[in-house]
């Protein structure tokens, strides 16, 4: 099995770094010719507005919604997440229209400047009892979720900050920044079911 990380920018060696670690194999992808052989696909952290105006440029924000409209997994984390909002508020003059793939609407920057990142123990439905190390930088928040979408995580003040819709996840954090690896299991979950179940 072969799960994609976007790496036009952003924060994805981290992303295959754990996905190595957990004996799948991971990819950069830069090419739409690339998403044939994909189980999954992750978008990284980073800057969305960069990442926008880049998979334009390469054709890789059409190839992503025609995958998604096949049912590939796809993993937004936090300028990911926002790439694949229906909806984003404080996007800033020059920010492209995003992918409109989930359901929510997603706050860009929402927990102000890059000084005010920070790592909370939060608690995921479907990840078991034990609280999982969530790291925020300069993160966006999830203002709102309309079904199919589901609510997977809230900050202790209730602030959406992970959703589940179908095949699609998004998280405002960074689970590939923390030493727990349960995020990236639950992908590589919904990449094997999704496998077994296309047709070839
Ligand atoms: N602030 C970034 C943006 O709006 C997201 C930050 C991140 O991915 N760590 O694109």
């Amino acid at each position: 099995m072969k799960i994609g990380v976007l790496a036009m920018q952003g924060a994805f060696a981290e992303h295959i770094a754990i996905l190595n670690s957990l004996g799948v194999e991971a990819v950069e992808v830069r090419r739409v010719d690339q998403f044939d052989e994909l189980a999954g696909l992750i978008i990284p952290g980073g800057e969305s507005t960069t990442m926008l105006k880049l998979g334009d440029i390469y054709n890789i924000n059409e190839q992503i919604k025609s995958s998604a409209s096949k049912g590939m997994p796809i993993w937004g984390t936090c300028a990911g997440a926002i790439l694949l909002a229906a909806e984003v508020t404080n996007t800033g003059p020059n920010m492209p229209v995003g992918l409109g793939l989930m359901r929510m609407t997603v706050r860009r920057n929402a927990f102000g400047r890059q000084v005010d990142s920070f790592e909370v123990k939060l608690p995921v439905e479907g990840l078991g009892c034990e609280p999982f190390p969530a790291v925020f930088i300069r993160a966006p928040l999830i203002e709102n979720v309309l079904p199919p979408a589901e609510v997977m995580a809230r900050l202790g003040n209730g602030t959406i900050v992970a959703v589940r819709q179908g095949n699609m996840l998004a998280t405002s954090f960074h689970p590939e920044l923390s030493l727990d690896a349960r995020f990236h299991r639950y992908f590589i979950g919904v990449a094997e079911t999704y496998l077994a179940q296309k047709p070839n």
